[in-house]
């Protein structure tokens, strides 16, 4: 509950200034600010949604190379699409053992060393913008968002689980990551390397790829219960279950970003609140600090109160600026391809194999 100067408005009010947690509604009562709206037309989810979009499209088309280049190695032709490195992006377990051997031993890794780097690039954008990489550029959180607002379309609404049942089920994504972040730590640099060379750590991304070609029924009924899930609930995965997206929410701890509310120009109209999907209760603090903060700026585009709500560095209130939404957008570009640029030029983007070596692990990887 934030604290507000009460205006003068005679005895009544001054016994409600005795509690500022009542006095809040019954300023917000008498209180009438004048409503100015923006000047400018917000652009935020325009241009988060063509991130999302490019991104998607981007992974599909990493999916369906990747998809060719497996069935050319396992006919035994000379493949005729490259293997695309990206692919490493859907193996953040890899990445963050790739993250723990560059730790620890200052070596970047010969094997899959784009996962290191897409899950450097990742965890950054997060920790400067607040947990972006989910409603920016994952595009399992953008099927997420699009099956809520589906659903939502669909059924006029969304399940919303009570508050006792919605911590708990949130805290699941914690407990995973702990899981697997306990799992990693104990790992030496040494155990790393033997995993990621060994005959299963090399063909592990064909391994996730056989996954989803060869589904058997108790997967797909576990899909097929993820979707109808997403359908009815808002960010069903993201919010209770995704433990990437867990780590991202610790790295955004970090940010120093916030959405920012200006209790002056702030009418109360409680839009960014029920605009929110991770359920924030955005009118009633000052600033955002929780974890579930995707800097989705779903708020920010909602708000008509010019200057009400910003993405704004943490500083004394007469140093803050609001960071315009393409500034979010360009950083978080200029991020992920200045690391695959790097990655790239330096040699550490692709792995590269002997096609006798992949074709008898790729044939092996389907028992
Ligand atoms: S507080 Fe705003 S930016 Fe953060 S998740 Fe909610 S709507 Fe998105
Ligand atoms: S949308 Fe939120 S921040 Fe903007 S005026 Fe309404 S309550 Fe205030």
């Amino acid at each position: 509950m934030t604290s507000i100067a009460l205006p003068e408005l005679g005895p009544a009010t001054g016994a409600a200034a005795a509690s500022t947690v009542q006095a809040q509604p019954l300023a917000a009562a008498f209180t009438r600010k004048k409503l100015v709206r923006p000047k400018d037309r917000d652009i935020s989810q325009a241009l988060r949604r063509s991130f999302q979009l490019a991104f998607l499209g981007l992974n599909l088309w990493i999916g369906i190379q990747f998809y060719f280049w497996v069935r050319c190695i396992e006919s035994g032709t000379t493949a005729s699409v490259a293997r695309p490195a990206g692919v490493e992006g859907w193996l953040p377990i890899e990445g963050l053992m790739q993250a723990r051997y560059v730790l620890l031993t200052r070596q970047l890794p010969r094997l899959h060393p784009a996962a290191f780097f897409l899950f450097t690039a990742f965890v950054l954008s997060s920790l400067l913008f607040r947990k972006s990489f989910c409603s920016w550029l994952c595009p399992v959180g953008t099927l997420s968002e699009f099956l809520w607002k589906l659903g939502r379309r669909l059924f006029g609404r969304n399940v919303c689980f009570p508050a006792w049942l919605d911590l708990p089920l949130r805290s699941l994504k914690y407990l995973l990551l702990a899981f697997f972040a306990y799992a990693v730590g104990m790992m030496s640099a040494a155990a790393i390397a033997d995993f990621v060379a060994s005959p299963y750590g090399i063909v592990i991304d064909v391994r996730m790829l056989n996954f989803f070609r060869f589904l058997g029924p108790t997967a797909a009924l576990v899909i097929a219960f993820l979707v109808l899930a997403s359908l009815l609930i808002q960010n069903f995965w993201c919010r209770h279950l995704c433990p990437y997206g867990a780590l991202m929410g610790l790295a955004a701890a970090l940010s120093p970003l916030r959405i920012t509310r200006n209790e002056g120009v702030c009418i109360d109209c409680g839009k960014c609140a029920k605009a929110c999907p991770s359920s924030l209760p955005v009118d009633k603090l000052l600033q955002i600090r929780s974890a579930e903060c995707t800097s989705c700026l779903e708020c920010v585009a909602v708000c008509p109160a010019r200057d009400a709500l910003a993405m704004s560095l943490t500083a004394p209130r007469a140093l803050r600026r609001p960071i315009p939404e393409w500034i979010i957008g360009a950083a978080i570009g200029v991020i992920f391809l200045s690391l695959v640029a790097y990655a790239k030029w330096t040699g550490h983007w692709e792995t590269r194999l002997p096609e006798e070596i992949l074709h008898q692990l790729i044939l092996s990887s389907r028992n």
